[in-house]
């Protein structure tokens, strides 16, 4: 460019006319950032978050203790103990989940007979403390109890692909 044309150029204030030319020209198109945390985007069905084990709809729990879950778990985040109830019946005395280990690979949800424990739709449980990640059977189905409706219209969405 010669110094003539970079000279004009400067003097009319080119860069600065183009800066704002652009800037107008986005200022009346639709957003596309979100004002999050009042705002969130959309989540697939499949989306793998926070886990939960979830109950029938009479309250009882849906794990049966097979162990599958341990089993397929390839980070080993899942301890699991068992005892037949008086009934007959075997159910989890212990089911932890180490959350720091976990990758989020939804083999453990994929293993699952019963549909019992499941990654949910919630991404948001970060913590302060590495402890706070160290789930018991409690906070899973307490999970679970929280996120069931959208849980269960996940898995009805997705069951024809499963
Ligand atoms: S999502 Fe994967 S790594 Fe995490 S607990 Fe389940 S099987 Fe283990
Ligand atoms: S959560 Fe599912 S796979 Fe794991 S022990 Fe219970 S029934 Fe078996």
């Amino acid at each position: 460019m010669s110094i003539i044309a970079r000279t004009l150029k400067g003097f009319l204030l080119f860069e600065i006319v183009k800066g704002f030319s652009l800037t107008f020209k986005y200022m009346f198109k639709p957003k596309v950032t979100i004002n999050y945390p009042f705002e969130k985007g959309p989540i697939s069905p499949r989306f793998r978050g926070e886990h939960a084990l979830r109950r029938y709809p009479n309250g009882e729990e849906r794990c049966i203790a097979c162990k599958l879950c341990e089993a397929v778990c390839p980070a080993l985040a899942i301890t699991i103990e068992a005892e037949p109830r008086d009934d007959g019946s075997r159910r989890t005395t212990k089911y932890d989940i180490d959350m720091t280990k976990c990758i989020y690979c939804g083999l453990c949800q994929e293993a699952c007979p019963v549909d019992a424990i499941v990654e949910g739709p919630n991404f948001e449980f970060a913590t302060e403390t590495r402890e706070e990640l160290y789930y018991d059977k409690d906070k899973l189905l307490e999970n679970g109890d929280r996120w069931e409706a959208q849980i269960a219209a996940n898995l009805k969405a997705d069951e024809k692909y499963r």
